[in-house]
């Protein structure tokens, strides 16, 4: 074997021939994303899918690994891909400058562990949803000042990010941090963007924490059973246990076997009826109902005039990565 993990062999778990078979995506390549890629480059694992669509900026610099003050303006798939390769030319890397929604699945399918470093709460849903459909483990992290968080999620053993109430219900279409501590993610062109407070040392802890989580997964280990909280502050680790609800609508199995059914009287009108949708089951604002292929315009038509009992119908939701089948059952 390579004189490069010489060192490693000597861990008696350790199984280089694994490491090197394995595919690990990280999706975003921030303070979190670029210390775990790094970290996983050195270790050799065969490959890495980088997903990301941000440029860097100059305020990355304090914390995000992969960059230097020469690459503000490039692309950060771009640049984390040539510090991989530079780490360690004998990785595979998969650059993917889109947003996770856009990916090719079937490359995301080929994960042995999903790593997610996002900073929005929307799009750790759907990677969310995704890791469950697809069966692969997801290993999320976050980050606030002083503080930090992990959380491995194995597809219906251990809980999902929807299981439990981690992500307030009014926060849910905001950006994410632990424990509630949020901001928007705003355009620009909106209002003024509220930033959260990032240092490196954290970025380390945590990040290495969702490599190492990585490493233990493709090497057959027990991954951190509970969720873990570190306050930097007072320099302690706390593990907190999370519920895996049988009645999560992503990944609770008995929504996957049939359509969920929906009761509903006659004479709902088709609006409300979606807004019932999206409290129920906390799905986005800009969910779209599908009935059979055609769009619904969620405006006049009333639900009986549409549904029949037992139709079957689909929402579209952006924090999904597969539209959720209803059934409707009219009182
Ligand atoms: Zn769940």
């Amino acid at each position: 074997m390579n004189d490069r993990y010489n060192r490693q062999l000597l861990i008696k778990q350790w199984d280089q021939e694994k490491i090197q078979g394995s595919t690990v995506t990280i999706v975003g390549l921030g303070a979190l994303g670029s210390v775990a890629a790094t970290s996983l480059a050195m270790a050799g694992v065969g490959s890495l899918i980088l997903v990301d669509f941000d440029t860097i900026e100059l305020s990355n610099l304090n914390r995000q690994l992969f960059y230097r003050a020469t690459d503000v303006g490039q692309e950060k798939v771009t640049i984390g891909a040539q510090v991989i390769r530079e780490i360690n030319p004998d990785i595979h890397v998969i650059e993917l400058n889109m947003p996770i929604e856009n990916a090719p699945r079937q490359t995301l399918e080929t994960s042995t562990v999903i790593l997610d470093g996002l900073d929005t709460f929307q799009t750790r849903r759907w990677i969310n949803s995704f890791a469950i459909g697809a069966n692969i483990p997801l290993i999320s992290g976050g980050m606030y000042s002083f503080l930090g968080n992990v959380q491995v999620v194995i597809p219906h053993k251990t809980p999902c990010l929807e299981c439990q109430s981690l992500i307030p219900e009014e926060e849910l279409q905001k950006a994410c941090t632990p424990f509630g501590e949020v901001r928007k993610r705003l355009r620009p062109e909106e209002e003024k963007e509220e930033f959260i407070p990032y240092v490196s040392s954290v970025s380390f802890v945590i990040g290495g924490l969702m490599a190492q989580e990585a490493l233990k997964i493709i090497l057959g280990l027990p991954p951190l059973a509970e969720y873990l909280f570190w306050d930097g502050e007072a320099g302690m680790f706390t593990s907190v246990p999370l519920e895996l609800r049988d009645d999560c609508i992503v990944c609770s199995p008995r929504y996957h076997l049939q359509a969920i059914p929906i009761r509903s009287p006659a004479d709902q009108q088709l609006r409300e009826f979606a807004i019932q949708l999206q409290y129920s089951f906390n799905l986005g604002s800009e969910m779209t109902l599908l009935f059979q292929t055609q769009k619904l315009s969620i405006s006049k038509e009333k639900v009986g005039e549409i549904f029949h009992s037992g139709a079957i119908f689909r929402v579209v939701d952006p924090t999904l990565s597969i539209p959720l089948k209803f059934e409707i059952t009219l009182d």
